[in-house]
């Protein structure tokens, strides 16, 4: 007989969606049990960007200060070398909220602050190790979820389910929730180079006959996104490793001293890219966000400020009644209304990228820069437009579910 567990909420997944969700409910009193399927929160790079609207909302947490302890990079201008000429694509230091940056920390130590923290509450629970491998039903209505334990099997009901297990989500798939697949021309391989004193200081993305490399500064080393056609990574494998490091020594000759400790495939991680969105995000007692409701494509660097988003926006909506009981598929629907249309509007600008920028269509590398580009170098007030659009996106959250503290 597998264990039992009742609690208000079950949240399966402890990514950025989950644990800030977690966080705000229990925040409000609301008795909570997040569900981590690995042990800890140290696994391979996932994202690193904590956005200003994502830093805006620790501020009115009153966490601010104490995360800006932690160890980070703050990016407050964006640039792109196109065909060996440097651009100012995005400035940040014009925004309107508190922090006009970009910080860039691992995303571990981003999980790690939010879920101590989230201890503080007495309804938080954060179980690891604990993988949800199926849903429970009575008639139509989703009621617990089946979690694999070290120990075993155990059974959790709760009022509210939410799936916030990520791109490959168990949860959307056991709902039988539908979705919609967006074709996306390309891939990433993602890879560590060591970085030097006398490198540029900041992140840089070099395009190059519709070709892409992006350097993110990780402090000590480049966190490096070499954008490949889709399904193009054995061809790549195929003509050997050596022609790949010459491949990124044409983009980042700076690199050239030291490409050669890419010496061994496994050091390179392929990363499938996909962009997908739920038609329903929620059924009646159960409800998706994040990557598990809309997977979204790394490039702008939005999707886990995206998931935090909707993380703030469910505790807006739901908190209050969720403190006292159930809640309606009606009250689920709203977080969909309120987080799909921002939604959209980025996945369609991710779409745009990838068809019209990094497709890898091959162009004259000794063209002049396109039209908008130089409507960048030469009005830097148009630049803050794209930190606008990626560094607080369409609709920001604030916080607005109350505090039980
Ligand atoms: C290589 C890579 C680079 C990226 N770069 C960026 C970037 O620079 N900036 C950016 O904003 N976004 C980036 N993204 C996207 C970003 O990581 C996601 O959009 C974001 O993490 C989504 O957050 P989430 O909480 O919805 O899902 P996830 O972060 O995927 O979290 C889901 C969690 O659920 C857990 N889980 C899964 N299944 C189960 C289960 N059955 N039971 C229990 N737990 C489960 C997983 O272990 C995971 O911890 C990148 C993604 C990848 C893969």
């Amino acid at each position: 007989m597998a264990e039992k567990l009742q609690t208000r909420c079950v949240i399966a997944g402890g990514g950025p969606a989950g644990i800030m969700t977690g966080y705000l409910l229990a925040r409000a009193g609301v008795p909570v049990i997040v569900l981590e399927k690995h042990a800890d929160f140290f696994r391979d790079f996932r994202g690193d960007t904590i956005h200003p609207s994502t830093l805006e909302l620790m501020y009115e947490l009153g966490l601010l200060e104490e995360f800006l302890k932690q160890p980070h990079q703050e990016l407050r201008e964006l640039r792109a070398v196109i065909n060996a000429q440097t651009v100012p694509i995005a400035d940040f230091t014009k925004l309107s909220t508190r922090c006009k940056f970009i910080a860039f920390m691992p995303q571990w130590d981003f999980l790690n602050f939010l879920s101590t923290h989230g201890k503080e509450f007495p309804s938080f629970r954060l179980l690891m190790q604990h993988e949800v491998v199926d849903l429970l039903f009575e008639y139509q209505r989703v009621v617990g979820v089946r979690v694999k334990t070290p120990g075993g099997e155990l059974e959790i009901h709760a009022d509210l389910i939410i799936g916030a297990d990520g791109r490959h989500s168990i949860i959307q798939a056991c709902a039988g929730l539908k979705r919609q697949d967006f074709g996306v021309p390309i891939d990433v391989l993602w890879m560590r180079i060591p970085k030097r004193q006398d490198d540029p200081q900041q992140s840089l993305g070099f395009f190059q006959q519709g070709k892409l490399l992006v350097l993110l500064d990780r402090g000590d080393y480049w966190q490096c996104g070499f954008v490949i056609p889709k399904g193009g990574f054995d061809d790549i494998k195929a003509r050997r490793l050596q022609q790949f490091q010459n491949d990124i020594v044409g983009f980042a000759g700076f690199l050239r001293d030291r490409v050669a400790e890419l010496d061994d495939w496994s050091k390179i991680k392929l990363l499938t890219v996909q962009i997908n969105r739920l038609r329903d995000w929620c059924r009646d007692g159960l409800l998706c966000i994040g990557d598990s409701a809309h997977a979204m494509s790394p490039a702008g660097g939005v999707g886990i400020n995206l998931a935090i988003q909707d993380a703030v926006a469910t505790a807006n909506l739901l908190a209050g009644k969720l403190r006292t009981g159930p809640v309606s598929v009606d009250d689920l629907r709203k977080v969909q209304a309120r987080r799909e249309w921002p939604t959209r509007l980025i996945q369609a600008m991710q779409v745009f990228i990838h068809r019209r920028v990094v497709t890898g269509r091959t162009s004259d590398p000794r063209a002049s820069l396109p039209f908008v580009f130089r409507l960048l170098k030469w009005f830097p007030v148009l630049r803050q437009i794209p930190a606008r659009f990626i560094g607080i996106g369409p609709r920001p959250e604030h916080v607005h579910s109350s505090s039980a503290i």
